[in-house]
């Protein structure tokens, strides 16, 4: 062995470790999820690597496999790999530094969350760093595939620092040891390990052996026959590609040869969003496979951005191996993909509308959000409209509670409604008792009553449905005059005295209102204000008049 050369970790890092180490966590067993697929991975990029630049490499024709050995003597458990392996420059930019989404993504979270990691190291797994919630010293030996590389080993008690030194007889591939900590002897029990590696690890592509015998089934569950598969089968293939412990809601196990070659599996799942999720830099949850190679875990642009909840995997022959991880983004197949993808998770999920309501109800309750950021950022019309059926809204025809689609709303409009009208309000009750809504009240038009947030600014962007435009009862309101007829209604005001009425308010809302006139829409209130077609203009104009009742 070389002389030793000792680092400190980047300031993140240690905060991570300081944070992994102290944590009660209760599912410390997912250390072992973490380090297996990060041997997996080593695999499966030595073997993308090996078949594109074969000749660079050495010891191509080894077996790829994970072996998994316990040690109750040495109070040890070790991890080995035939992957990639590493040179001393990745060692230090790869465990020295944070550099991973999963880490990231958990500090973040973190800081969401108040500082409580308790609830949240499963979720993320903190990669790598995660040994050290069960070791109080790792060994990694390491030697990298390229050839000439040297094995080095890398040691580190998970506090401040790490050393590396240069080792003669380490493998190509890697080798973790972690030295369990007095309170984590559990971890070197054999028949505790393997209930691990199933629970966690089964579809690992890679064969995993533990104290030599193989564990893992491998089974890629997208290449089956969808008849084959279990709903069990379903769950546990959930749990390990959507790092989740929900299930999956609805499951869209999906085969197609043209326009392009798709296996996939994609999970919509049971539980809420997670805060990350719902932020516009989560990444998409589903991972990449050509032929069970995987490309890429997290593939950008496989789906819409408004699908990040979907988990699962894609399978397609048709994506070249060779194509670059970065060039991905911009292949003509991947956007194939996209949209064969996105067009048939609209059409399943406009089936489990009409097929499961109750458990599609909750579904959009939870979701129902990214389907509307669907809509307000997709480029194309027909998209929208498709996306909008995902949608429903209460209406002044139904009892509350009760929904409606716009598809419903058009096979029941009167002959002659070129309309549909919708109205916004914060509740039910402020909706039936609005001006704008007792003003269509006579002409016994259905209007839809939305009470979300965004709701209205989606209903604006997306303009038409089924060739028939979108339009607040307010603005509604606006476009159609409805003048007094003072002789025939003696009731009111006279003619000179609504004049005089009209010029004293103009005076007051000098400068603040466009138009001031009578209107005979109104029975129940004295007055209205209009906005002209912004939405979002409403809320701004609230808070301006909001002394005026
Ligand atoms: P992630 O796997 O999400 O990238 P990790 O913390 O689990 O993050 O690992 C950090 C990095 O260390 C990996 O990206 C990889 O480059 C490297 N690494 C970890 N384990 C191995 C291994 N067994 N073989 C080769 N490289 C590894
Ligand atoms: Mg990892």
């Amino acid at each position: 062995s070389g002389p030793e050369d000792s680092h400190e970790f980047q300031a993140e890092t240690k905060m991570l470790l300081d944070i992994v180490a102290k944590s009660l966590y209760s599912e410390k067993e997912v250390f072992i999820r973490e380090l297996v697929s990060n041997a997996n991975d080593a695999i499966e990029k030595f073997r993308y690597l090996s078949t594109t630049e074969a000749s660079a490499f050495t010891d191509v024709d080894r077996p790829l496999e994970i072996h998994l050995a316990v040690n109750k003597d040495a109070k040890t458990l070790t991890f080995q790999d035939t992957g990639i392996g590493m040179t001393r420059e990745e060692l230090v930019a790869n465990l020295g530094v944070i550099a991973h989404s999963g880490s990231k993504a958990f500090l973040a979270e973190l800081k969401n969350s108040k500082g409580d990691p308790s609830g949240i190291i499963g979720q993320f797994g903190v990669g790598f760093y995660s040994a050290f919630m069960v070791a109080d010293k790792v060994t990694v030996y390491t030697r990298s595939v390229k050839p000439d590389s040297k094995g080095y080993i890398w040691t580190s008690d998970g506090a401040g620092s790490y050393s590396i030194q240069e080792g003669e007889h380490v493998h190509s591939g890697t080798k973790v040891v972690l030295h369990l900590k007095p309170d984590c002897m559990e971890f070197c029990d054999e028949d505790r390990v393997k209930g691990i590696l199933k629970k966690y690890s089964n579809f690992v592509g890679s064969p995993i052996f533990l104290s030599g015998k193989r564990v893992n089934t491998i089974q890629p569950l997208w290449l089956m026959d969808p008849k084959e598969v279990t709903p069990e089968m379903h769950e546990e293939f959930y749990r390990f590609v959507g790092y989740s412990y929900d299930r999956p809601r609805f499951t869209l196990h999906y085969r197609a040869d043209a326009p392009i070659n798709v296996r996939c599996i994609l999970y919509f799942p049971e539980g809420k969003p997670g805060l990350f999720e719902l932020s516009r830099d989560a990444d998409i949850g589903v991972a990449l496979y050509c032929r069970k190679v995987l490309i890429k875990h997290r593939a950008e642009s496989l789906l819409p951005k408004w699908l990040r909840f979907v988990k699962g995997v894609v399978d397609s022959e048709d994506i070249p191996l060779n194509l670059s991880r970065e060039l991905l983004q911009d292949s003509a197949q991947i956007s194939k993909i996209r949209t064969v993808l996105s067009n048939r998770v609209i059409r399943f999920l406009q089936d489990r509308a009409r097929k499961e309501k109750e458990s599609y109800e909750e579904f959009l309750r939870n979701y129902g959000v990214f389907f509307k950021e669907g809509i307000l950022t997709s480029q194309d019309q027909m998209e929208k409209e498709e996306l909008s059926r995902l949608l429903h809204y209460e209406s002044s025809q139904l009892p509350q509670g009760e929904k409606v689609t716009l598809a419903e709303y058009c096979s029941r409009m009167k002959p002659g409604q070129r309309d549909i009208y919708y109205l916004a309000a914060p509740s039910r009750q402020l909706a039936e008792s609005s001006p704008y809504y007792e003003a269509l009240k006579d002409r016994d038009v259905e209007v839809l009553f939305c009470y979300e947030p965004y709701d209205e600014l989606v209903l604006v962007q997306l303009r038409e449905f089924d060739k028939k435009y979108l339009t607040s009862v307010e603005k509604q309101m606006r476009q159609e005059k409805k003048t007094v007829d003072y002789d025939a209604d003696s009731s009111g005001l006279s003619k000179s005295d609504a004049d005089e009425l009209v010029a004293w308010t103009k005076k007051i809302l000098s400068g603040k209102a466009h138009t001031v006139q009578m209107t005979a829409f109104l029975d129940a209130h004295p007055c209205v204000l209009t906005v002209e077609e912004m939405a979002s203009a409403r809320h701004f104009v609230r808070t301006q008049f909001s002394q005026v009742p």
